[in-house]
Order: structure tokens, then C-alpha cells, then sequence
């Protein structure tokens, strides 16, 4: 099987596991307890809090551990919209936002909030200047994503976030997607609070985290204990928190290497399928993107049909984001580029990680031609333009 669907989720790295284990077996403890096996626990929670905090030069304080990746973007829009209502109601956001951020906007503008969704360029990109224009003075929120998951597309997020404090409002990113990817250094970026996960960087899911400036008012989403600095109740997920720990110091220790071989990977896949497939685009920044991630739109055939012939040969891949996938709608990332519903529907994404090899890629070069042509000669689409002389 040859796995290019890593922006979807990644395996659980051996050493990931291995850190994992004890945690999973005799060392049970609730970390909140009164006994040694108690204090183990903790111990083990405190030191993956500080590990994350060192990566993203934050301290283990500014660190709160949720659910997932969707929990910590929750967190953040509506803890913030809820603490901040004496102050205003108006959240600035983007078109192209992974949906745990969207579906959080639309259901504050149900309690009475105020969304500004922002327009992205053509490469996906949102300008500044525009953020800048949007902000009122009941702003209490501005969150746009650091890199996009579907096309890759990194924000000039730095700038936002002087923006964003020039103008005295919270700036939040959804940064699931760059973690391990860009460097990530929450005062350099200015940003106030910054959302991750697990499983996208070799971790299990189901853990996430949220950075959170110090002095920031954030009401938190589930009412109970006081874990988490009474930001997060319920018991901690303690093997997941240390398999989260254990993955971001394998990211330090190793992402820049990983990150050079797979952006090799990319390039050689990008160039291969624009160079052996006619009629492709590819969609996002050409230059200010994830290392990662290639996507495209395959004009004249459909992404589900490609993925479910990819399928066939053993090759994993996606068409826009899973949580879309299954679904007829094009992708909202897509159609805020500016594609047409039928371009959309042809889009393809391949994200490496870091088991995949060159032969792996050239083995997808070989296959993908065929699997193209093959959809294009039952295509109606493909059909319609040989008749108006376009293909
Ligand atoms: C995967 C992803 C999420 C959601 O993370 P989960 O841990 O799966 O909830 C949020 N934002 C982006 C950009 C993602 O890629």
C-alpha cells in the first residue's frame, strides 16, 4: 500500500507507542490523585506540556491539552466569543478555514455574533490589507489558518497578528496543519492563541492542544473538574498526551531533515503529473505552501473517481478534506479560489509524510496516467469538450 493522505491523519510512530505504553498499562493513574502512581501520571502529562511549549516558544503554562485539533479551534472562537461579549460580537475570519473553525463562526452567528468571512486571491492566499479593513470596533476576534490542509497555501499569518494587536483584537490560528511543517514560534507569528493535533504528526488521535497568551479571557466548553487549569474538565488523556509529548520531540529532532526530503518528493510529484497528465491545475501558492501537500484539479473527470481507482491499486489518497469526501458538495476551499463547481469536483490531494520513498512516487507516476485516461474516456465532460474542440 502506498499512503498519500498524511493531511487526513499519520501513523503512530514506533517510539510514539513505545512512550505510550506504560501509560496504556500499569502506570494508570489519575494524574489529579494523591499517590505515587498518581504523581507518575502527572509528571508524565507536565513533561509532554513542556515539550509542546518548548517547540512553540511558549511556556508549559500557555499550554492547555483537549480532545483534538476541532476541540482546541472551538476553544478558542467561542471561549473567546462567550468571555468577550461585553466588548463585542463581530469575528473576522476566512472563506477557506478547516470547518471546526467555520461550523464554530456559523454557530456563534446563531447566538448572535457577527462573521466576517474573507475572500482568499486565486492561490488561496488572504491579504492583509483586508483583514486590516475588516476590523470594527465591536471586533473581539480575528482567525485564519496558518497553512490550508486541503491545497497547502500558507497565510502571511506574522503580519495578521501585528494587525490583529496594532487594532487591540485576539488574533487566533488553526495551525493542525504546519505543525512540523513551518516553524511555529507564537511570538513571532503574534498570535494569542494557536490551535494543534496529534495525529497529523505521528501521534494518536484524539489529543490536541491550544496555546493560550497569557491574559487572555477564554470561558471554557465543558463544565467538571478543574483539569487543565480549569480551561478543559474531564480526566486527562494520559498516554495520549505523552504520545503528543514523545511526536513533537521527534519533530525537533528530525522535521527539518523530513521536511527537505519530502519537499524533494512533492516537487518531483508535481512535476511528474503536470509534465505526464494534459489538462491538470495546480491548485494553491506555488512557492508559499505546506511541504507536504500537492493537490490539483483533474479537469473533466471527477475526484471520487480517481480516488476510488487509486483505491484499487493500493493507493491511498483524498479529494479536498475527508470530512467533505462522501459528500457531492465541491470543496469550499476550491470554490473560494474561484474554481467552478465542475473544475472543483476533479480536485486530487497527495500529502506525503515521512515513510514515503522515491519509488513510491515514481510508482504513482506510473499509475496515475492511465487511471486519468481511463476516467476521461467514460467522462461525459471529457466528452463535450473533444466536441467543442477543447482537449
Ligand atoms: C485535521 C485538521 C483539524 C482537526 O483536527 P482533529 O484533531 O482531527 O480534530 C483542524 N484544522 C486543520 C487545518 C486540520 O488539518
Amino acid at each position: 500500500m502506498i499512503y498519500l493522505d498524511h493531511a487526513a491523519t499519520t501513523k503512530v510512530d514506533p517510539h510514539v507507542l513505545a512512550a505510550m505504553m506504560p501509560f496504556l498499562q500499569n502506570e494508570y493513574g489519575n494524574p489529579s490523585s494523591l499517590y505515587q502512581l498518581a504523581h507518575r501520571a502527572r509528571a508524565a502529562v507536565e513533561e509532554a506540556r513542556e515539550q509542546i511549549a518548548r517547540y512553540i516558544n511558549a511556556s508549559p503554562r500557555q499550554i492547555i491539552f483537549t480532545g483534538c485539533g476541532s476541540e482546541a479551534d472551538n476553544l478558542a472562537i467561542k471561549g473567546s466569543a462567550w468571555a468577550n461579549r461585553d466588548k463585542g460580537q463581530h469575528i473576522i475570519t476566512s472563506a477557506i478555514e478547516h470547518h471546526a473553525v467555520l461550523r464554530s463562526c456559523q454557530a456563534l452567528e446563531k447566538d448572535g455574533c457577527e462573521v466576517t468571512y474573507l475572500p482568499v486571491d486565486s492561490t488561496g492566499l488572504v491579504n492583509p490589507a483586508q483583514v486590516a479593513d475588516a476590523i470594527r470596533d465591536d471586533t473581539i476576534l480575528v482567525t485564519i489558518m496558518h497553512a490550508n490542509n486541503e491545497m497547502g497555501t500558507i497565510q502571511p499569518i506574522a503580519e495578521i497578528g501585528a494587525i490583529c494587536r496594532e487594532q487591540g483584537v485576539l488574533f487566533h490560528t488553526d495551525a493542525v496543519q504546519s505543525l512540523g511543517k513551518l516553524a511555529l514560534d507564537v511570538d513571532g507569528l503574534n498570535v494569542d492563541m494557536l490551535a494543534l493535533s496529534g495525529h497529523k504528526v505521528y501521534a494518536p488521535k484524539g489529543i490536541g492542544a491550544l496555546y493560550i497568551r497569557r491574559g487572555v479571557r477564554l470561558r471554557s466548553l465543558l463544565d467538571g473538574g478543574a483539569q487543565e487549569f480549569k480551561m478543559r474538565a474531564g480526566t486527562e488523556n494520559v498516554a495520549g498526551i505523552v504520545g503528543f509529548g514523545k511526536a513533537v520531540e521527534l519533530l525537533e529532532q528530525r522535521a527539518t531533515e523530513d521536511n527537505q526530503r519530502i519537499t524533494a518528493l512533492r516537487d518531483r510529484l508535481i512535476a511528474g503529473i503536470q509534465q505526464n497528465i494534459a489538462h491538470v491545475i495546480l491548485t494553491g501558492h506555488p512557492e508559499e505552501r505546506l511541504p507536504h501537500i500537492a493537490s490539483f484539479c483533474i479537469r473533466y473527470i471527477e475526484g471520487e473517481g480517481i480516488l476510488l481507482s487509486l483505491d484499487i491499486e493500493d493507493i491511498c489518497a483524498s479529494s479536498g478534506s475527508a470530512c467533505s469526501s462522501g459528500s457531492l458538495e465541491p470543496s469550499h476551499v476550491l470554490m473560494a479560489m474561484g474554481y467552478s463547481h465542475e473544475v472543483a469536483h476533479g480536485s486530487l490531494r497527495l500529502s506525503l509524510g515521512r515513510e514515503n520513498t522515491e519509488a513510491e512516487i515514481d510508482h504513482v507516476l506510473e499509475v496515475l496516467p492511465g487511471v486519468v485516461a481511463r476516467l476521461r474516456e467514460m467522462s461525459p465532460l471529457w466528452a463535450d469538450a473533444q466536441r467543442r474542440g477543447e482537449v
